[in-house]
């Protein structure tokens, strides 16, 4: 009996990380289409040197990628490293989710939380862009994940619009003052998101101010004058919300 346990187990944990490495060949689509305005569904998927369509044995995620050595079968030209890499960081947070939660629409809900936000953050990073659909999308999931764990749903969204009506002043306040945008609208939407998903001031207040120092410090280092926000909100966030979970 504890053997049959123990099989179900292994087997419910190799579906988890099949389901994230899927889902993160899925995001691949998305981060390199979506801000080029391409559809998701077609063309079907193909080599972006050669153009040639990819056979589907060449679809299998991360494992076509090692078996290949990183290169087109046809024209034999590198790869990307950030395709393995998303897929193996959303078949992380598809562990993440499912230890944390199990079999439940909680896991679900974090999951996408968290996957569409990482998509988010690639697409700010690599293209300093944000996309409204994605970014109302972790707004609606952080939404309705409150909806399902707290007893006063509306109560609960008391505080964090608080927060959010603040940030905005703050947001209009600066750009009066300083002459530039200083807090984008895109990234007010994730902090709100955020703010509603956590529903914890303290930890919100721990979220800004970690990511505003890790901001800093990379405009420092970097001595740019305009960074993508969201690379240092998700970390914080991710950290501190499992912290909490535990
Ligand atoms: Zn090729």
């Amino acid at each position: 009996m504890y053997r049959l346990k123990e099989i179900i187990l292994w087997f419910e944990w190799i579906l988890v990380i099949i389901f994230g490495l899927c889902f993160g060949s899925f995001a691949n689509v998305i981060i390199t289409r979506v801000p080029h305005r391409q559809s998701i569904f077609c063309p079907p998927s193909h080599c972006e040197k050669c153009q040639t369509s990819l056979q589907p044995h060449h679809l299998i995620p991360l494992f076509s990628y090692l078996l290949l050595f990183g290169r087109c079968a046809f024209c034999h030209q590198r790869i990307s490293w950030i395709y393995p890499f998303t897929e193996c960081c959303i078949m992380i947070l598809a562990c993440i989710s499912f230890y944390f939660y199990s079999f439940s629409v909680n896991t679900i809900l974090i999951f996408l939380f968290f996957t569409s936000f990482f998509i988010a953050t690639l697409i700010d990073a690599f293209h300093q862009e944000v996309h409204a659909e994605i970014l109302f999308f972790v707004l609606l999931l952080s939404c309705i994940f409150l909806y399902f764990n707290s007893e006063f749903f509306l109560n609960s969204l008391i505080e964090p619009l608080a927060i959010i009506g603040f940030i905005c002043l703050l947001s209009i306040f600066l750009q009066a003052i300083l002459h530039k945008k200083v807090i984008g609208e895109g990234d007010i939407v994730v902090l709100a998101a955020t703010a509603i998903l956590i529903n914890n001031l303290y930890l919100f207040n721990l979220i800004l101010l970690s990511s505003s120092c890790l901001a800093l410090i990379w405009l420092l280092i970097k001595k740019q004058q305009k960074i993508a926000l969201l690379p240092f909100l998700f970390f914080p966030t991710f950290y501190l919300f499992f912290g909490q979970s535990q």
